[in-house]
């Protein structure tokens, strides 16, 4: 049992519905009650956390990572590079990846995400060295569970190499017989599609540029099979869609298209580069979109177009994108950067804090396929970030307490942030592991790397 105790602000993200000053009871992962002056038996185990100076929501959902690549972040080589020569150059370094540098690259991942509100992440790995041995998402998923995160990796891939057209080398790569056979594994071992889930599985190949045809149609033919839902990079950059021209003779969404890879259960990372009419063919087939405005920034992709998106009702959600081009996991953050990047775009009505909120919460958890998360009522799952707004940086913004989480504020931090009814972040910080030795360990293999 956990009793959050006199919630400031509740943002319940249940059709509108905000409460000031009532109590939250979590039993057996999920809320069981929300109302004012909550009795709890006085000899029952558990506890009650004040949260008379905070803004409760439901936790975020982050729809888009590379989890490897915190430990390549912030590298001068490729500060100022845009997508493909940053990749041609970090290819080269992340071809040295092992199971150390994985677990330790997806504790600082998961553990900053959870700091900073959000409780159930995808990962995105796609690149898997020739030398690397033992199971690369057994080590993820351990390292999930570890810290309490909820979480649904995608199996990526890549199988066009430098030799057949594509942009990575041949020493990332495998082969297609050899990425069917792992995803079909991996989804037999650690999908669970049941309500209430902690792991989903995703099949995930990587780009038009770096997958073969053959890979991306029998990848979406093995999700439909079993039932799990796809995902790759696409229309990011225009390198990317005059490579799609070059190569493969159309735009990066026909292509997709003609690979039967658009539908309710296909999200999309960035999807900037997108004519009307490309639009309209988005919202027809039902796809989703990851919207990674910070990386799209950092890289001089362009701007997506998501007014337009949510105008014409695209699924869009929210997402940090991997630690080399963001080059944090901030999901708060990524909320603040989504709100001014489409007024950079549109105007100060492009975008408002009630849409950010859904993009970074509801409209994740349906681009993932989870349900009964992202609402604060009782029998939804508990997974809650609270907010202290009684901290110096968000005095006088509290007019609107939740659009403060927003608009002021620098520290991204929860106080508390639980899943499944868990605290896994308490006093703003990681319940499940000691932080500075994850840190210092990191520091470590991060210069291992690249020498
Ligand atoms: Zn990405």
């Amino acid at each position: 049992m956990s009793l959050l105790r006199n919630c400031f602000h509740v943002v319940t993200m249940d059709e509108g519905r905000v409460l000031e000053n009532v109590d939250i009871l979590i039993r057996n992962g999920s809320i069981e009650t929300v109302g004012s002056d909550l009795p709890v038996p006085e000899d029952e185990p558990g506890e009650i956390l004040d949260c008379s100076h905070h803004v409760v929501i439901p936790g975020f959902v982050n729809t888009h990572h590379h989890f490897y690549q915190t430990l390549t972040r912030n590298l001068p080589a490729v500060q100022n590079a845009e997508l493909f020569d940053w990749l041609v150059h970090l290819y080269e370094v992340w071809k040295h990846l092992d199971a150390e540098s994985v677990r330790y690259s997806s504790l600082l991942a998961i553990g900053e995400l959870l700091k900073t509100g959000c409780t159930c992440t995808t990962d995105h790995h796609y690149l898997y060295p020739a030398g690397f041995s033992g199971d690369l998402m057994a080590i993820q998923f351990e390292a999930a569970s570890l810290l309490g995160m909820r979480f649904a990796p995608g199996r990526g891939s890549m199988s066009r190499s430098r030799k057949d057209g594509g942009l990575p080398p041949d020493s990332v790569v495998q082969t297609e017989s050899q990425i069917l056979a792992d995803s079909q594994r991996v989804i037999e071992t650690y999908h669970d599609a049941a309500e209430g889930s902690m792991r989903r599985i995703v099949l995930a190949p990587c780009s038009p540029f770096s997958v073969t045809r053959d890979l991306m149609i029998e990848s979406a033919r093995l999700a439909r099979q079993y039932g799990v839902r796809l995902h790759t990079h696409l229309a990011e950059t225009k390198d990317e869609n005059d490579y799609c021209l070059q190569a493969l003779g159309q735009r990066p969404l026909s292509v997709m298209e003609d690979w039967e890879f658009v539908g309710e259960d296909v999200s999309f990372a960035h999807g900037i580069h997108f004519t009307d009419d490309e639009l309209d063919r988005l919202a027809g087939s039902g796809t989703s979109i990851a919207h990674c405005p910070t990386s799209n920034m950092r890289l001089g992709s362009g701007i997506a177009r998501v007014r337009e998106m949510l105008d014409r009702k695209i699924n869009v959600a929210l997402a940090v994108d991997g630690s080399a081009s963001n080059d944090s996991s901030d999901f708060l953050g990524e909320m603040r950067n989504a709100l001014l990047l489409q007024r950079v775009r549109c105007g100060a009505a492009a975008l408002n804090v009630r849409e950010v909120f859904a993009m970074g919460i509801a409209n994740g958890a349906r681009l993932l396929g989870f349900d009964r998360i992202g609402s604060i009522k009782a029998g939804w799952a508990a997974d809650l970030a609270v907010f202290d707004v009684g901290r110096f940086e968000y005095a006088g913004s509290l007019s609107d307490p939740q659009a403060a989480l927003i608009f002021a504020g620098y520290n991204h931090g929860t106080q508390f942030t639980i899943v499944d009814g868990k605290v896994v972040v308490r006093d703003g910080r990681l319940t499940g592991v000691d932080e500075d030795q994850v840190a210092a360990r990191a520091n470590e293999i991060a210069r291992g790397l690249l020498r």
